[in-house]
């Protein structure tokens, strides 16, 4: 079986170092892209298993990518995960409505990030 595939959108390096030690047990291939419009490139010529997206990031806002994501019909069931920022409700809100899969909210818990890629991974 070859090894799952995720792909890490963030333009904060803490952040996505927290994230690929949060998955190291899940032994995915990680890939990360540092914006929005380098998030969008790679998941449509390279789609991955599950795209982790942040919201606010530079180009291209996480909302921006996961619509563009959902119009096509190769990437319109990609599973994304949002990245949002604690006490920005309209924000998840808007990435349900868009159509993530789930959410996490940063600042998160290792075990509850790596808890939810496997979920949506599995699902
Ligand atoms: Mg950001």
């Amino acid at each position: 079986m070859t090894a799952r595939r995720v792909l890490i959108a963030d333009d904060n390096l803490q952040i996505r170092m927290l994230v690929k030690a949060a998955l190291r047990s899940l032994d995915c291939e990680i890939a990360e892209a540092v914006d929005g419009e380098q998030a969008l490139e790679a998941a449509v010529t390279d789609p991955p298993d599950l795209l982790l997206l942040d919201v606010t990031m530079p180009k291209l806002d996480g909302f921006e990518v996961l619509a563009f994501l959902r119009k096509r019909p190769e990437t319109a069931s990609l599973k994304v995960v949002m990245l949002t920022t604690a006490g920005q409700k309209t924000d998840l809100q808007r990435g349900v409505e868009l159509g993530c899969d789930d959410y996490v909210v940063k600042p998160f818990e290792p075990r509850a990030l790596r808890e939810t890629v496997e979920r949506v991974l599995d699902s």
